[in-house]
């Protein structure tokens, strides 16, 4: 019997050996992995602040809801009212919701990712009120941008699990980032920690702040113009542009519209592009579900919006190649002047056509009457293609592709941001093997023909130009802070090489501002500032309609500097395919100048530039308005007397709340001012006059006198022989102050 009773035990002690010996470190981790919950803590990433510390990314808290389906069932919830309950609160289909809570292999089951404080305290109190074991909250965060849609590509946005996507969040992911820790915690049932719990803490470290060179005002003038221009000359394919400092190569704007909204950045902005969208959308819906076409057709809806969300967050002004067209003539003539293939008093006869020696076609002068003779100043403020062939000519192809490399063509500007591309340039050959290839390359290339490059790569080559020569790498982040506010990166101005003279630099700065004061791009002036700068339009070379056809589409631009004697500001705007229907001449002078020119009205005073005032503008012929809401009337009224303007006062109060014109405006002297009083801006009507046969400046004295705003269409150069030939509000029709008139000025000559 008791070697029986002994023998019986022998299974038990094996069993037991296994059990608590042999196998001990296995069943030890599955009971940890039973009871133990681990909790991942987000580091905190860092926040994306502009130049003046204002926040452009930060994170707001936010909460995960999870189920424990092993809690529900010991509890023995009701599953169908929870799942229809969150269902409905978290607008998720409450049949996955039972699903989630019925599987049990897991004690984590998230069914609301980063909802709003709001939802996350309805969900508390239906637990609390219901007494409910088994859905859970925990802390997390989700990435906002405060000011939307506000220079989006640049600042990118962050993916779900909160790692950067695009632009700076892309590019500087791993200091914004910092390191993910966890806490590992033991829980028993009902989530009550186990006694000899033990707790397994990963320290994390909170992300850097990153600060940019970036200038919110700055970047909000820049996108207010363009937006603006997208308008007026209904540009069909959006815009793009760029303020950099020429000295140092900081980047204080950068925009490309149509934008997105780094909050939604799944959502389409483009009307056209929603549209499209969801036209596609709906065919396919339309269909069987589960059909050959139903399936073709939801692919084609998929890759329609992929499509569309690739292009609005794509950052034009370094991704994308474009034909800067005469923009580029800045360099060409630079590159001349400074290896003395030309002076400043070399001749040049234009007769609107000629045949170049070495190219198949006759070339066209953009002016078919032709600009006559010209010397090397006006061959820039004409921008005169003519002169430009023989300029190239002169050149010679070695020393043209010399320039072009040593201006940064061939390369990447080395900005710190993703996605940089360099444009595509000629093959050296093909520019200095004429007697193989002829002079067309060479030619066209010299005006900015037949080639991309970036916006960014022209921008900076322009201002090495008008800067001494130095040739500088645009940066976009000035200086990186960690969790304690120490100095881990700053970025300073680099200087990559000499491109041209200084001697070069000071003669084009002199021919750069005759093209604003004497040539195409009158139409960039804003009184009180030297504005130089250059016009292009250019054609869109790769872009064809459905019979093959080239499409002649355009893309206008400019590029303004500020202030001319000692430049501190360079500014692009380029919009892309303006509408043929406005009945406005296309061209940069027409459009993409003035855009320049109100852009360097808003930031000028803004960046603290000093005003020079022209002997008209001093003489108290012109005047700028001064921002003069938030004075008293009796204040306002006193500063508007000394400056010989006259002034009318509307509505009741003491406060100026606005004013017309707008601060900033210039008017001419002894113009009248209005001044609202009090809370808000009162209607008040004034007759349209007729404006037939005044010039530019009549019309605007006209207009300023009864508050009226001018949109000049035609040629708006302001000289004496562009007269009004027709307005879009007829003469004496009532209209609100402040109101637009469109005049149409004759246009006896083309603008490049
Ligand atoms: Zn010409």
């Amino acid at each position: 019997m008791v070697l029986l009773g002994v023998l019986a035990f022998v299974p038990v002690g094996v069993r037991l050996y296994s059990l608590m010996v042999r196998d001990y470190h296995y069943y030890t981790g599955l009971a940890r992995n039973n009871q133990s919950r681990t909790t991942p803590v987000t580091a905190d990433r860092g926040d994306i602040l502009d130049r003046n510390m204002n926040i452009l990314a930060t994170n707001v808290s936010v909460e995960n809801v999870y189920l424990d389906p092993h809690e529900l069932k010991q509890a023995g919830e009701d599953i169908p009212a929870i799942a229809s309950f969150l269902g409905q609160i978290l607008e998720k289909d409450p049949v996955w919701i039972e699903e989630q809570a019925a599987d049990r292999r897991l004690r984590y089951k998230q069914v609301g990712t980063r909802i709003e404080e709001t939802t996350a305290a309805r969900i508390r109190d239906y637990i609390n009120e219901h007494e409910i074991s088994g859905i859970h909250l925990e802390p997390s965060a989700r990435r906002v941008y405060p000011f939307g849609t506000l220079a989006a590509q640049t600042i990118g946005f962050t993916n779900v699990s909160l790692e950067g996507s695009e632009g700076v969040e892309a590019a500087y992911d791993r200091f914004l980032a910092g390191s993910r820790g966890k806490v590992i915690t033991t829980k028993g049932n009902n989530e009550l920690d186990m006694p000899y719990s033990y707790e397994n803490y990963t320290a994390d470290r909170p992300g850097c702040d990153v600060i940019l060179t970036l200038d919110t005002v700055v970047q909000q003038c820049l996108e207010k113009q363009m937006e603006a221009a997208i308008a007026r000359y209904d540009v069909q394919n959006g815009a793009f542009g760029l303020v950099m400092n020429c000295k140092t190569g900081e980047i204080l704007a950068m925009a490309t519209l149509g934008s997105y909204d780094p909050n939604r950045y799944l959502e389409l902005q483009d009307p056209g592009a929603q549209a499209a969208a969801e036209q596609l959308k709906q065919s396919y819906l339309a269909l069987p579900e589960g059909s050959e076409a139903y399936k073709a057709g939801k692919a084609a809806y998929s890759e329609a919006v992929t499509a569309a969300r690739l292009k609005q967050w794509r950052n034009r002004v370094l991704s994308d190649g474009y034909e800067p067209g005469s923009t580029f003539k800045v360099m060409t003539m630079a590159a001349a002047l400074d290896c003395g293939a030309i002076d400043l008093d070399t001749h040049f006869y234009c007769s609107g056509a000629e045949q170049i020696p070495g190219r198949a076609q006759r070339l066209h002068c953009w002016r078919s009457a032709g600009h006559g003779a010209e010397q090397t100043p006006q061959a820039l403020q004409n921008s005169c293609n003519i002169a430009f062939a023989h300029i190239a000519l002169k050149l010679g192809g070695e020393k043209f592709y010399e320039y072009v490399k040593k201006f940064g063509i061939l390369e990447k500007t080395g900005i710190d941001l993703a996605g940089e591309s360099k444009g595509i340039f000629f093959d050296k050959s093909l520019v200095t093997d004429t007697d193989k290839w002829g002079t067309a390359s060479l030619t066209s290339g010299s005006f900015g023909q037949t080639f991309k490059i970036t916006p960014l790569q022209l921008v900076r080559a322009i201002a090495s130009v008008v800067n001494g020569g130095n040739l500088l790498e645009p940066y976009i982040v000035s200086e990186i802070l960690d969790a304690e506010g120490n100095t881990v990166l700053k970025q300073e101005p680099t200087v990559l090489r000499q491109t041209v003279s200084k001697e070069t630099s000071d003669t084009m700065r002199t021919l750069i501002r005759s093209v604003v004061t004497e040539g195409t791009a009158k139409n960039a002036a804003v009184a009180g500032f030297s504005v130089g700068g250059k016009t292009g339009t250019s054609e869109k070379i790769d872009v064809f309609d459905e019979n093959g056809q080239r499409v002649q589409d355009k893309i206008v631009s400019f590029v303004g500097i500020a202030p001319m004697e000692d430049p501190e500001y360079i500014v692009l705007v380029a919009l892309d395919t303006p509408s043929r229907q406005t009945g406005i001449y296309i061209s940069g002078g027409v459009m993409a100048a003035p855009t320049v020119g109100a852009v360097m009205a808003d930031i000028l005073p803004y960046l603290g530039v000093e005003r020079t005032f022209s002997p008209e503008e001093a003489a108290g012929q012109i005047l700028i308005l001064e921002d003069l809401t938030g004075l008293t009337a009796a204040d306002a009224q006193r500063q508007l007397k000394q400056l010989g303007l006259t002034a009318e006062s509307i509505g009741t109060g003491d406060t100026v709340t606005a004013q017309i014109p707008a601060p900033g405006q210039s008017v001419p002297g002894g113009s009248q001012i209005l001044l609202y009083l009090g809370e808000e801006l009162q209607e008040r009507s004034v007759t349209i006059p007729d404006f037939t046969d005044m010039n530019r400046a009549q019309a605007e004295e006209a207009a300023g006198k009864l508050g009226l705003y001018i949109l000049p269409a035609g040629n708006p150069e302001i000289s004496p022989q562009n007269t009004v030939i027709s307005q879009n509000i007829p003469k004496e029709t009532q209209v609100p102050v402040g109101t637009t008139v469109t005049l149409t000025f004759l246009d006896p000559l083309a603008k490049d």
